[in-house]
């Protein structure tokens, strides 16, 4: 006898991942690589725009003021390297990147430091390299940095195919022997040993949970006794239309690039070379307004508009080639945690269940290895880098609830 919709009694998964984002679904692949039986579960119909991990790009690099994600960097490139080649098709275009600040201002001297110390995946002779205001305007001259400004070169940074990538990473998932489930949300989930997780169509039992709901983690998460200091927040995401067609192309190749420590954009600003839309540049803030993940689509708040306007001013005094409008805007969610570090941990109560969250804006490039961390923790194992930047133990508060 079946269980409505769900797995026959007494079959029992190795494990499930809940969500089946870029975390969830490299968790979840990673799972079935190493020969478990997994079910990976998502409450939408795949494709979908609703979360964080949709569409068609989204930066890689090496470079990061902090060691700790810069030491998981290579091997990010590696497994990345490794997908595109089982999937047969190419998820990374390799363009450079630019992190441009003003010398000796703390945090782009932070990135500089970090830079000088880390491995560099490509070994680019280059990497590290600072090219002060007049070599970028020589270099890049769609890039117009202000008198004491500089930029650290980044030679393995790029784009990554967001959509074709996750859309892999499932696909090698199944071939591993997964089963993905979508439009199938998760309800409740009943801890113990077995566990039981209950969904909008069924019922299925685990031996071990990976929770990777993005910004809907903390409604799964509250019941079990964890309060997590998840912000959401609605990211509006900019286009901007080149004045001579082609000038900032992925062809070009025109580099990404990420604006640090600059007064007017205390959270920084990125922008990617055109590319899903034909003559139409990325530059976002890095940042946006809290919202529910399930009524993002309400009329852009205040705080939206002002990011937005921020954003022209920078366009219209950095990137002159730009039309400092946007063409095109669209949402995305961040969650973010207080300290912008990800959330890489068992339960504090129960151990079989392993949370992924908080992302904050900058974890697809790392989803490889997320999801490696995630899947050893679910096993038990001890994990592949040191998880304790991303302990849950951090936020006392959070702890406290969950005793
Ligand atoms: C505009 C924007 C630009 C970004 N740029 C970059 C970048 O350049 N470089 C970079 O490295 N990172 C970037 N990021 C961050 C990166 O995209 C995110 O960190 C990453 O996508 C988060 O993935 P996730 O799997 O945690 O979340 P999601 O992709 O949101 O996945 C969570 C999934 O869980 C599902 N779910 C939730 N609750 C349930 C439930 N109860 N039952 C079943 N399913 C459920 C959701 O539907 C969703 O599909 C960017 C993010 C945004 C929004």
């Amino acid at each position: 006898m079946a269980a409505a919709g769900g797995q026959p009694q007494g079959i029992c998964y190795d494990a499930i991942v809940i969500g089946a984002g870029i975390q969830g679904s490299f968790a979840a692949y990673h799972l079935a690589e190493r020969g478990k039986d997994t079910l990976l579960l998502e409450q939408f119909l795949l494709p979908h725009s609703r979360g964080s991990s949709h569409g068609q790009s989204r930066i890689i690099r090496s470079a990061y003021s902090q060691e700790h994600y810069a030491r998981m960097m290579p091997e990010s490139y590696r497994l990345w390297q490794q997908l595109e080649a089982r999937a047969g098709t190419r998820l990374y275009r390799r363009t450079g990147l630019l992190v441009l600040g003003a010398e000796g201002e703390p945090q782009f001297e932070r990135w500089r430091c970090t830079a000088a110390r880390s491995p560099h995946p490509d070994r680019d002779p280059d990497a590290g390299e600072t090219l002060d205001a007049a070599a970028l305007a020589r270099r890049f001259p769609g890039l117009r940095p202000r008198g004491g400004e500089a930029a650290l070169w980044d030679g393995a940074g790029g784009v990554l195919h967001a959509d074709r990538a996750l859309r892999a990473v499932q696909d090698l998932f199944r071939r591993s022997g997964g089963a993905l489930r979508d439009g199938e949300k998760v309800l409740a989930v009943e801890p113990g040993s077995p566990l039981a997780v209950s969904t909008s169509a069924g019922l299925y039992r685990a031996r071990r949970l990976v929770v990777a709901a993005g910004a809907w983690s903390s409604q799964l998460l509250a019941p079990l006794g964890l309060r997590l200091p998840l912000q959401p927040l609605r990211v509006p995401v900019c286009y901007w239309k080149e004045k001579v067609p082609g000038s900032y192309s992925l062809e070009r190749p025109f580099p990404c690039f990420m604006a640090v420590g600059l007064p007017q954009a205390p959270h920084g600003i990125y922008g990617l070379p055109a590319c899903e839309y034909p003559g139409l540049v990325k530059v976002c803030y890095h940042h946006g307004s809290p919202a529910d993940p399930d009524q993002r689509d309400r009329p852009a708040p205040g705080a939206c508009r002002s990011d937005v306007a921020l954003l022209r001013r920078f366009v219209g005094s950095y990137l002159p080639g730009l039309e400092p409008e946007p063409a095109l805007l669209e949402t995305c969610l961040y969650t973010n945690t207080p300290d912008g570090d990800f959330i890489l941990d068992r339960h504090p109560k129960h151990s079989n269940i392993v949370i992924g969250a908080g992302f904050s804006g900058h974890g697809f490039k790392l989803a490889p290895v997320v999801g490696k961390l995630l899947c050893e923790l679910s096993l038990g194992e001890e994990p592949s880098y040191s998880t304790a930047p991303f302990s849950i133990s951090r936020f006392p508060g959070a702890l406290r609830a969950a005793l």
